[in-house]
């Protein structure tokens, strides 16, 4: 199963005992997923179809909680493969269904037209609970999630751009930052970054998918620190070698010249033990010196036999 399937199963299972959440979540998946279509008698029947089973058991058990109505659920199976279902709930009772859309508070619910995809009545989604289990329904109807080890994205794919306006400003509502993009003919409305998935995650209430996303969190924390000290101490490594190839070759002038043997005695002996030891760091030629010296006291010596070495090269420059 995928991290967006897990989320989901979690998802599926909340329930909420409050007929106000209740309604919020089912108007999401009516949004979402659903229909209201003229009957033939003057009434309505509302449909709602998906591939995933969880929503239609969803829709159900809202339905019965919310207006003690039983819907009948349709199964149809796709094609050659198995696995590959969709899901048909249907209320055809007129009434019942006048009572649902009533308590969805849907547009034109009493017009001869088909009511789909119309953002849901602000009316239901006054309190902040409601407002959660708004987007928990939104979400199990039209929302996927990336693995978080692979990269964190977050969405919800709408139909119209005012449902996803909507949906952008409920979520601004609880701080989440999300943005807006089309995609096929669909307006979607994304969100990027880790720390807002995770309080997603938390105000939807799937605490078991926000900890296995904290999980995958912290490692990738860890792996890009251990990466970061890495860089950091070849880039530094890198600089002592560098910085110890240029003293080689001023010493190595030097000699050269006939100049080595006019070294004060500590430079000599700083510039012989660095010819011998390439790769030693300052401290480490500065504890191999009888007395040993200080970094700072290594450094300026070898600052001194640069100086000196340059004055040389700018002789030769001058004569050329
Ligand atoms: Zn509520």
């Amino acid at each position: 199963m995928s991290f967006s399937s897990d989320v989901k199963e979690e998802l599926s299972r909340q329930e909420s005992g409050k007929r106000h959440c209740q309604l919020a979540e089912l108007a999401a998946v009516f949004e979402f997923c659903g229909e209201a279509v003229p009957s033939g008698e003057g009434g309505k029947r509302i449909l709602v179809r998906s591939d995933n089973v969880l929503v239609i058991r969803k829709s159900f058990t809202l339905i019965k909680k919310t207006s003690n109505i039983i819907s009948h659920i349709d199964i149809r199976q796709n094609g050659r493969f198995a696995h590959s279902r969709s899901y048909l709930l249907r209320v055809d009772d007129a009434q019942d269904a006048a009572r649902i859309l009533d308590a969805l508070k849907v547009d034109g619910r009493e017009k001869d037209e088909v009511c789909r995809g119309q953002p849901t009545s602000p009316l239901l989604l006054q309190n902040d609970c409601c407002r959660r289990a708004f987007i928990r329904g939104a979400f199990l109807s039209a929302g996927s999630m990336n693995t978080p080890e692979k990269s964190y994205h977050f969405e919800i794919v709408c139909d119209t751009i005012p449902q996803a306006e909507q949906i952008c400003s409920l979520l601004e509502g609880f701080g989440i930052d999300a943005k807006l993009v089309e995609r096929k003919k669909k307006t979607v409305v994304y969100v990027k970054e880790g720390t807002q998935i995770v309080d997603l995650l938390n105000l939807m209430g799937a605490y078991v998918s926000l900890m296995q996303m904290e999980n995958v969190r912290i490692l990738k924390d860890m792996r890009n620190q251990v990466n970061r000290q890495v860089n950091c101490e070849t880039a530094n490594l890198g600089k002592t070698v560098n910085a110890a190839y240029r003293q080689i070759e001023q010493i190595r002038l030097l000699q050269e010249k006939g100049m080595f043997s006019k070294l004060s005695q500590p430079l000599r002996e700083v510039a012989g033990l660095r010819l011998e030891h390439p790769e030693a760091s300052l401290k480490e030629l500065g504890e191999m010196l009888d007395p040993p010296v200080g970094k700072s006291g290594v450094n300026h010596r070898l600052k001194k036999i640069a100086e000196i070495a340059g004055q040389l090269e700018e002789r030769e420059d001058n004569e050329e």
